[in-house]
């Protein structure tokens, strides 16, 4: 089997032993990259193969003299492109940023740096993270692995597609209302959004602040472990990071069962507009965990049916603050020509944003507007209170949620791209867990009639991502779904 293959607790085995060398796997990516790139179109920018090998070669004579290596060395990681790496161009996914270069880089990548990874590139996204389909990225949508005329979902679509489609063997994403789970259940791999504060934020372009976390894209559920030991930790560069000690998350893996563990299955996420592919395939995973030795029940979280709405109010509204920063002046790209200040704002925000960047602008400003904040921006906020709650109250009686990640199976490319509200919808089941702040993962759950992949979200209590993590890993090793690889070639 070519290493490619491997998920990243097996690349480093096989490195520790000696099997492998870091030049070794080096090649194998770049040359599986070239292959299968031009078809998914995963990368905005790919690291120059030069310069990962020089890094490679140094690693392996370095490792001649060392006896132990770092859980990370010599693993090839690719990185969103809204979070910022030092000296490598960071889009955003955005024409307004095509000529940024960050002198920095995000507190994410230089932990894993300091492990000494590779960075293999930047991966592709919706426009500042606003989308579930990475059809809204200015430098072309990337393409489902598993079947290439459908979305890799979104916004980390490259990063997911990169994953599935072996361009990497791990990857970060970001999610603001669903975009590390979304993209991970359509492409067959797992995703996991950590409790708000858990990772910190510095270096991330900023889309909605009080909804964004960085999280692993990976191969398996032991992976997203292994690399939220590296994310995991208080940060004194980000005013919102936690200062909550992380624990060893691979630990809880070594309990193969969810015995002693409550699930709860609510109720709301089983309703009207669920799609009986996906609704089959969570309820088989619910009877695979009570195998396992879980109790489960229903239970409810009544103001999921708000959920959307609360968060395109939250959302959009942060995102007109935040966004204000791209001016022409600052960063990047500025529009040419333009008479005095005033047009050449106009002129750059104009040309350097897309529609759905722009439509958000909008929403978001009218939102925050004073005749209509208190319509819609604090109600907004009051109804984000009571969703929390929701999760609060849910979290007495059980100790993770098992879920469906999306409504629909994955969809085809092209078929919500002009419909902005069809394409909200399908953040049904990932928003809430953002505006509670609680943790959540995807994983593989089975497959759709077309063959495409479909995923389960589990949702845990704040700062418990470790039992979430256990009772994944508990559900991958009972089944075979994550055996299963796209045949892209
Ligand atoms: N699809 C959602 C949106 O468009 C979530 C995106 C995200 O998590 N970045 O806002």
């Amino acid at each position: 089997m070519s290493l490619v293959k491997w998920t990243l607790h097996e690349l480093q085995e096989r490195l520790t032993r000696g099997d492998v060398s870091a030049t070794e796997i080096v090649r194998a990516y770049f040359l599986r990259i070239g292959v299968v790139e031009p078809k998914v179109n995963a990368y905005i920018t790919l690291n120059e193969q030069e310069v990962v090998l020089s890094e490679a070669g140094a690693l392996d004579d370095a490792m001649k003299t060392w006896r132990k290596t770092m859980p990370m060395m010599a693993m090839p990681i690719a990185v969103k492109d809204n979070l910022c790496t030092e000296g490598v161009p960071t889009t955003g996914g955005s024409r307004i940023l095509k000529d940024f270069t960050p002198p920095y880089n995000a507190t994410v990548v230089d932990e894993l740096r300091a492990q000494r990874c590779f960075l293999m590139g930047k991966t592709n996204l919706d426009e500042f993270g606003m989308g579930s389909s990475t059809e809204h990225s200015a430098f072309g949508p990337s393409r489902n692995p598993w079947k290439l005329d459908y979305v890799p979902g979104g916004s980390s679509g490259g990063s997911a597609a990169a994953v599935a489609a072996d361009e990497c063997v791990a990857a970060l994403g970001t999610d603001t209302g669903g975009s590390i789970r979304q993209p991970a259940a359509c492409c067959g791999v797992v995703g996991l959004k950590p409790t708000y504060g858990r990772v910190s934020r510095y270096g991330l372009l900023a889309f909605a602040s009080s909804l964004d976390q960085i999280g692993p894209i990976t191969k398996d559920v032991r992976d997203a472990a292994l690399m939220m030991n590296v994310l995991a930790g208080h940060d004194p560069k980000d005013a919102t990071s936690a200062d909550v000690p992380a624990p060893d998350f691979t630990r809880s893996l070594k309990k193969k069962d969810v015995k002693h563990l409550k699930l709860g299955v609510p109720r709301e996420f089983f309703e009207e507009g669920l799609d009986p592919e996906v609704r089959d395939a969570v309820h088989a995973a619910v009877s695979v965990l009570e195998d396992l030795g879980g109790t489960t029940r229903e239970v409810s979280l009544p103001h999921t049916g708000v959920a959307v709405a609360t968060y395109y109010l939250v959302a959009t509204a942060e995102a007109s603050a935040n966004l204000a920063r791209y001016d022409g002046v600052k960063y990047g790209f500025r529009a040419r020509p333009y008479a005095d200040l005033a047009d050449m704002y106009r002129a750059t925000r104009q040309e350097g944003f897309g529609p759905e960047v722009k439509r958000r602008i909008m929403l978001g400003t009218y939102a925050l507007s004073s005749g209509y904040y208190d319509a819609y921006y604090a109600k907004a906020q009051a109804v984000r209170t009571l969703i929390r709650r929701d999760f609060d109250r849910a979290f007495q009686d059980v100790d993770v949620l098992v879920t469906p990640v999306m409504p629909t199976t994955v969809f085809r490319l092209g078929d919500r791209a002009d419909d902005p509200l069809q394409m909200y919808l399908s953040d049904l089941y990932t928003v809430s867990a953002s505006l509670a702040g609680v943790p959540a993962m995807s994983l593989p759950c089975g497959f759709s009639h077309r063959g495409l992949p479909i995923g389960m979200q589990l949702v845990g209590r704040p700062f418990e991502e470790d039992v979430m993590l256990r009772v994944g890993r508990a559900y991958e090793l009972a089944t075979d779904w994550r055996k299963q690889r796209p045949l892209i070639r």
